[in-house]
């Protein structure tokens, strides 16, 4: 006990110093019940029960609507221990997420995972914890977060906003787990038939449906995709979004939430950002995300910019056509 007293003292002094950093931001900053932990002290723990993980995992936590509670470390040596141990920049992640995903859609959220980003080769992914899809897990990529410095070029909070993109458009709001490829009538992303009003039936409806048998033969290897998207390229905010029609809609989202003005309309990508603007929910989406992240003010260590459209580290890439959500860099 005496040994968690001593660590909360240092704890509260580097948090509170980050909340006076962070003093232009109104959203309260509450410490998540992880920092009171011992964790810190993992070299002194017996660490022969713990788990090892997968792909770079390195801390679980349950989301609880602000808070995070850390849910297990998994077994680590090296490079990764001494993130595991970097409870201030698993917390620093944690309240760029709250930032960007709403509270009512974080409660879509069940788990948020730390992990090492290299060995799979991505920044960030989503996994969904139940068969319905009403809870997610979204990982983020420790050493993709803090390269160069913390969300470097605004590339983490893009990521985030991507990732957030597939919980908004994937869940169980907007598909049904229950209903087989075979008796779904409308579009079948893989987890579940897109109900009729989903945001990502709309987006297949109107701009996949015509092109859908091209893409389906496209798909089968790299060079094909490749045609496929130089061939109908006004159709896509990024190349990434050629992937297939959930990458779409994520980058559609994310396109619209960072740029700041409405597309006149003249492509079909601009079209499916007017899509997004004819849902009053996603521009509430927009403007509490925006308010929240151009809260720090100029000359703030902390302060960044979102990415420009298409600047995306990965914007001009394709991803696994047949994996529906991401596993990117
Ligand atoms: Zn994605």
């Amino acid at each position: 006990m005496k040994k968690i007293k001593r660590l909360i003292i240092p704890l509260f002094i580097v948090l509170s110093i980050l909340v006076i950093n962070s003093c232009n931001n109104d959203e309260a900053i509450i410490i998540p019940s992880s920092t009171a932990d011992n964790s810190n002290d993992s070299n002194s723990e017996d660490t022969s029960n713990q788990e090892q993980g997968n792909d770079g995992e390195i801390t679980l936590y349950k989301i609880d609507n602000d808070n995070i509670s850390k849910i297990k470390d998994y077994k680590v040596t090296g490079e990764d221990l001494e993130y595991q141990k970097d409870i201030v920049k698993h917390n620093q992640i944690w309240d760029l997420v709250k930032k960007i995903v709403p509270l009512n859609q974080r409660k879509k959220m069940g788990e948020f995972l730390i992990y090492n980003g290299t060995t799979s080769g991505s920044a960030g992914f989503v996994v969904q914890l139940k068969k319905d899809l009403s809870s997610w897990k979204m990982g983020i990529a420790i050493n993709y977060a803090f390269q160069g410095s913390f969300n470097a070029g605004g590339q983490l909070a893009y990521t985030i906003i991507h990732e957030f993109g597939h919980v908004l458009t994937l869940n169980d709001t907007q598909l049904d787990a229950s209903i087989t490829t075979e008796n779904c009538k409308n579009y079948f992303p893989g987890e579940g038939c897109a109900k009729e009003d989903s945001y990502i039936n709309e987006l297949h409806a109107n701009y996949w449906k015509d092109i859908w048998t091209e893409y389906e033969v496209a798909k089968k290897d790299q060079e094909s995709q490749q045609k496929f998207y130089e061939k109908h390229k006004d159709r896509f905010v990024t190349q990434y979004a050629s992937t297939n029609p959930p990458e779409d809609i994520a980058e559609v989202f994310a396109t619209f939430i960072t740029k700041k003005e409405k597309p006149a309309g003249n492509t079909i990508a601009e079209k499916k950002i007017l899509l997004m603007y004819k849902r009053n929910e996603l521009i509430e989406f927009k403007n509490h995300i925006r308010k929240n992240l151009q809260l720090r003010g100029r000359g703030n260590s902390l302060a960044f910019e979102l990415p420009e459209p298409g600047k995306w580290k990965q914007a001009n890439t394709i991803g696994n056509p047949y994996k529906t959500k991401c596993r990117h860099r």
